[in-house]
């Protein structure tokens, strides 16, 4: 059960931890949570990652993004968190960056498989969907992350960076953080002739452990298909009831 002045230093603290990890530069990168019903809290445009304080710091609308509270302007790429929580009602949080090893595959479009390890299947799932370049806004890249959201919880932008979404800023910072080093793993291997692939049997075991750790409750809406525990909105009040509004 978090309250309001907890996420404000999660926001805080994962911005600062998001710049030290060097997975951003100049003002990149952009982190949001919810905070209340229809209320994200949210990082500012125009300032470092690093120098994020909790005075800068913005409450928006989940809908159209407008600035509810504080005295500064909500970043461009707002559009993509709310498309991420549109397609995922069960998410309380969202991180966009631009770690250089997984976005250096991200702008030679070439997609990363979690499948060479076990640790990788087992936290990210069998797959890493790669989501056609497109401006935040644009229909097309809505529609592509929406569904690249249904089938995992971490996503490569074409041409861009990552973006993660989870329960918590924490969840998603961990899985930029094991999406950027199997990155590196895979450069490495590439060096040596190249990863092997597990067995397709011991993928699928492992992806099912996957499934049965992260159910992504809220995919279903996405799919069109009712889900099982209730609709949109009560999937909304259940993750709204977990972060202690
Ligand atoms: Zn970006």
């Amino acid at each position: 059960m978090h309250t309001q002045e907890f996420l404000r230093a999660d926001l805080v603290r994962f911005s600062q931890a998001v710049h030290a990890k060097g997975w951003v530069a100049n003002h990149d990168g952009n982190l949001t949570c919810r905070y209340a019903e229809g209320q994200l809290l949210s990082t500012p445009t125009a300032v470092s990652k690093g120098a994020v304080a909790p005075e800068m710091l913005i409450v928006v609308s989940d809908q159209d993004g407008s600035v509810l509270q504080g005295t500064r302007k909500a970043f461009s790429e707002l559009k993509l968190h709310l498309a991420a929580y549109r397609a995922r009602p069960d998410i309380g949080a969202v991180i966009h960056a631009h770690p250089p090893q997984a976005t250096g595959f991200a702008v030679c479009q070439q997609p990363l498989d979690p499948s060479i390890m076990a640790e990788t299947i087992v936290s990210l799932g069998p797959r890493i969907p790669l989501v056609p370049f497109g401006l935040p806004g644009e229909t097309q890249l809505d529609e592509e992350l929406s569904h690249a959201l249904s089938q995992a919880d971490v996503v490569m932008l074409g041409n861009h960076g990552v973006l993660a979404v989870g329960p918590d800023l924490e969840t998603c910072m961990l899985r930029i953080e094991l999406l950027e080093h199997l990155a590196k793993i895979t450069l490495v291997a590439r060096q040596l002739g190249g990863a092997v692939s597990l067995p397709p049997e011991t993928v699928q075991k492992l992806s099912d452990k996957h499934a049965s750790i992260f159910p992504r409750d809220g995919v279903a809406q996405v799919s069109g298909t009712p889900a099982a525990s209730g609709d949109a909105q009560s999937i909304v009040a259940q993750a709204l009831r977990r972060l202690g509004n």
